[in-house]
């Protein structure tokens, strides 16, 4: 597992944002049925402002750089994906402290101190039809690829593990967010929310390995 740098996770942020701003319509299509169409727009601004940053110039490693992420899509992003999305990056951030390098070991750590971020804020339990039945998964399948020398595929498991997480939204009913409003009308529908998570481990995969 090559020792993930502050330039490293610069471009995942970077790759995520583009990943977000090419399937903006797509996000926002998703939340249309279950929520108020708003999903793509509200990642796609976040994200545009956490780029502007990067790109007036990024200092500090990569725990700073996944802190001034999460802080500024909790500042920019209005509606439940800010503050979630955002407690993410807080989590990974200060999992990650000052360290300069993150090893195999840290980025698990680090993802799930992310994830359980989610939770803390959220409070959605699996099959609730969140990001967290996206992101939980993921951070499982990294946590078993633990320890191997293959980063890249430890990454991509994490990912397809995301993606199969996203899919096994549909046909749940949602009890958590806007969607749970709907009750048994939710059910048929891919969970916007988790359609993004699955980008975010995609293009950890893209980018880290
Ligand atoms: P809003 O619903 O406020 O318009 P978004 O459309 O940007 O916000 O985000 C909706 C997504 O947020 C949902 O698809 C779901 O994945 C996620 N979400 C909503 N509430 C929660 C929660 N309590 N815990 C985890 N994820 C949630
Ligand atoms: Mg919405
Ligand atoms: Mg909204």
């Amino acid at each position: 597992f090559a020792a993930i740098d502050a330039a490293a996770i610069e471009r995942w942020i970077r790759a995520f944002a583009a990943a977000v701003a090419e399937n903006e319509q797509e996000l926002t299509r998703l939340d249309s049925p279950i929520g108020d169409a708003d999903h793509g727009a509200n990642m796609n601004r976040g994200l545009k402002a956490v780029v502007a940053k990067l790109d007036g110039g990024s200092t500090g490693g990569p725990g700073a750089l996944l802190k001034q992420t999460g802080m500024t899509l909790v500042s920019t992003v209005g509606g439940a994906s800010g503050p979630l999305y955002g407690t993410f990056f807080l989590r990974m951030a200060t999992a990650i402290g000052d360290a300069d390098t993150v090893d195999q070991k840290l980025f698990a750590a680090a993802l799930r101190a992310g994830v359980d971020g989610v939770v803390a804020r959220g409070k959605a339990e699996a099959g609730d039809k969140t990001m967290y039945d996206a992101l939980a998964p993921a951070v499982d399948a990294l946590d078993a690829a633990f320890g191997g020398e293959d980063t890249a595929g430890a990454l991509q498991a994490a990912a397809d593990a995301a993606a199969q997480g996203r899919d096994s939204t549909t046909p749940m009913q949602a009890r958590k967010g806007r969607a749970s409003y709907l009750g048994e009308r939710s059910v048929g529908h891919q969970d916007p929310g988790a359609t993004s998570a699955a980008l975010l481990l995609q293009t950890a995969a893209d980018t880290l390995a």
